[in-house]
């Protein structure tokens, strides 16, 4: 298929300057969040041709006996563009047809078919963490970072009819936070973890909202944050862990089970939670623009060590130039959306 964006994730970050070890061996193209055009197709998935995608992250293997029990998250054949072979920081990929979510030729306006790359990793992953909460409108949700992932968990919460809590520890992510869903932002790097705590606390109470304990996402990937996430757990509450980082951090575990509370991640989404996901956004629930910056897929290594080193705030898409390569046939797409 013919990439039209692919977004740079933090795991991309990991995989290039952290040491974390790709599933396949290097040399490997990265990028994982993949939008684009199937331009050609293998045998019995004819149908896809000519049709706009979404590529998932987690492409699972559909058989094994944890896709057979509805785990296809944990399946241990999937396929992650960028980790298993192949991934997106180039102008084609070949992907498996299974899973893909299909884009509508029309899109709404403001939306283009590169902006969707960021719904394959940035958008599902929060969806999937907050589905698996049962986050629902008697609830408070709490958002540890709020950057790309963090910020479109904040929306998606706010569609759902939370109540939301931001915490960041950069003014400029707290304010589009705040102009995005999040009823209350606070700046973690002036404000003490018991001071964040009873500023979350008395937001609760103000609230109105009748749910039993916090929803609780780190969506930050930093050891600060998880920490902070965690300490943030009351009397049945939930934490979500969101965010990847290969550092440890100490907590007291135990608080678990003194608060009888909860906490879990989820690797990526299940592919038929994509067009739920995809909607919100078509909707205008969830909006990707402010959130994102486009780079040329010609600057990947500059933008990537930039990422690396916390420069670049927004998520990132690379675009590919697809002008002066030839051009394909255009077929139309068949596959009913
Ligand atoms: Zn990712
Ligand atoms: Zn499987």
């Amino acid at each position: 298929m013919e990439v039209a964006g692919c977004g740079v994730c933090h795991t991309d970050v990991g995989f290039a300057y952290d040491g974390v070890p790709t599933r396949a061996p290097f040399p490997l193209t990265l990028g994982h969040e993949i939008s684009g055009r199937v331009t050609a197709a293998g045998a019995g998935a004819g149908q896809w041709e000519g049709c706009n995608v979404i590529v998932p992250a987690v492409i699972p293997c559909g058989e094994c006996s944890p896709c057979r029990a509805g785990q296809p998250t944990i399946c241990r054949k999937q396929f992650m563009p960028g980790n298993d072979g192949d991934g997106g920081f180039a102008t084609h990929v070949r992907v498996p047809a299974r899973g893909l979510c299909p884009v509508p030729e029309k899109l709404p306006p403001g939306i283009s078919l590169d902006l969707l790359s960021v719904v394959a990793d940035a958008v599902t992953t929060p969806f999937e963490a907050i589905r698996r909460s049962g986050l629902g409108s008697d609830d408070v949700a709490v958002f540890v970072g709020v950057g790309g992932v963090g910020g479109f968990g904040v929306q998606i919460a706010a569609a759902l009819g939370a109540s939301v809590i931001a915490i960041d520890v950069d003014p400029a992510r707290l304010k589009l936070a705040a102009q995005h869903g999040a009823s209350l932002a606070l700046d973690a790097s002036s404000t003490n973890e018991k001071e964040l705590k009873s500023a979350v606390r008395s937001f609760v109470k103000q609230s109105g909202r009748t749910g039993i304990g916090l929803k609780i996402f780190e969506t930050s990937g930093t050891p600060a944050g998880q920490i902070v996430a965690f300490g943030l757990l009351d009397y049945g509450g939930y934490l979500a862990v969101v965010g990847f980082t290969p550092k440890k951090v100490e907590v007291r575990l135990s608080n678990l089970m003194a608060f009888d509370a909860t906490a879990r991640g989820n690797w990526g989404c299940p592919p038929e939670q994509y067009p739920a996901a995809l909607a919100l956004v078509l909707e205008g629930k969830v909006v990707l623009e402010p959130f994102v910056e486009r780079h040329s897929l010609d600057e990947a290594p500059a933008v990537l060590e930039a990422v690396a080193r916390h420069e670049i705030k927004s998520r990132v898409i690379l675009v590919p130039d697809h002008k002066g390569l030839a051009v394909e046939e255009i077929r139309s797409c068949t596959t009913t959306i």
